[in-house]
């Protein structure tokens, strides 16, 4: 006789706990399939700017003679190295977040110094489409996680603000208490995400549209590692949209403790 957790309850060979076998084969299969679908990904992902350098190395060797011609390909050559950079930068942070290691010591960090890292890290991008970030919201507020990974994270939801913005447009970041947690928001007035995609925008590589996607140089793995931030801190990740209005991505990571020290007043929770 099985019990709960595969517990014998009465004397005499034990028989094998079927069920509880055959629910781990099929979560070891679920895993293996996950991690094919994913080394699949990954291989196709790499393939596309690994090619095109090849093909622009053949097309600078052809036109040696030619200094503009080899200015314009040495360009373009630059700009799919730095997307395979950025992808490998991004798949080494994923497999850190979701390997399995422990999380770094979780120690007070100011949200105010998080959201000027991630300001600062996007600013030329932004400036680029003359789009203005405005940072604003209660300040002194103080989560307990990992500086780092907390300012990767709102960076990549800017960073996204900006790609799928218009020229000339507004985005707005901040931050509030609000029930233990500090909700740091990102509010641009972009192209929106249609409803039926706004579950899947946090899974690994998926993209609304491929080649909408590849022309912002997105590499479909940034809400993934926001994700897992979240997830790694005891928080989360949503996401409010409206098609061709914009959308608002709220973080949501809990707060340390007093948020503000006496003298900076911060507002009571709404
Ligand atoms: P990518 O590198 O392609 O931006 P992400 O994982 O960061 O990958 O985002 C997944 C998809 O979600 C994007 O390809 C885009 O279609 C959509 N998306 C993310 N942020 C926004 C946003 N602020 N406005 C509109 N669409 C967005």
């Amino acid at each position: 006789l099985v019990g709960v957790h595969g517990m014998r309850l009465e004397s005499g060979p034990a028989p094998a706990p079927v069920a509880l076998v055959l629910q781990d084969v099929t979560e070891a299969r679920r895993v293996e399939a996950v991690r094919r679908d994913f080394v699949a990904n990954v291989g196709h992902e790499l393939k596309t700017p690994v090619g095109a350098l090849s093909l622009l190395a053949e097309a600078v060797e052809d036109a040696a003679d030619d200094p503009e011609i080899v200015q314009h390909f040495a360009a373009r050559m630059r700009h799919e190295a730095d997307r395979l950079t950025r992808l490998v930068r991004e798949l080494i942070d994923l497999s850190r977040l979701q390997g399995g290691e422990p999380l770094p010591e979780l120690l007070p960090v100011e949200v105010d110094t998080v959201v000027a890292e991630a300001v600062d890290r996007t600013k030329l991008a932004a400036a680029a489409k003359h789009i203005d970030i405005a940072a604003g919201g209660q300040g002194g507020l103080v989560v307990r996680g990992v500086e780092s990974q907390l300012a990767t994270a709102v960076t990549n939801l800017l960073a996204n603000a900006v790609a799928y913005s218009p020229a000339g447009t507004r985005i707005a970041v901040g931050a509030r208490a609000r029930s233990g947690f500090a909700e740091i928001t990102v509010t641009d007035s972009g192209i929106g995400i249609p409803r039926q995609d706004r579950v899947r925008i946090f899974e690994r590589f998926y993209r609304v549209d491929q080649s909408r996607a590849s022309s912002t140089g997105g590499t479909g793995l940034g809400l993934a590692i926001v994700k897992h931030v979240a997830s790694n801190h005891g928080g989360s990740i949503s996401v409010w949209s409206e098609e061709g209005l914009g959308s608002t991505f709220t973080l949501r990571i809990p707060l340390a403790g007093r948020p503000a020290p006496a003298g900076e007043a911060t507002p009571p929770e709404a």
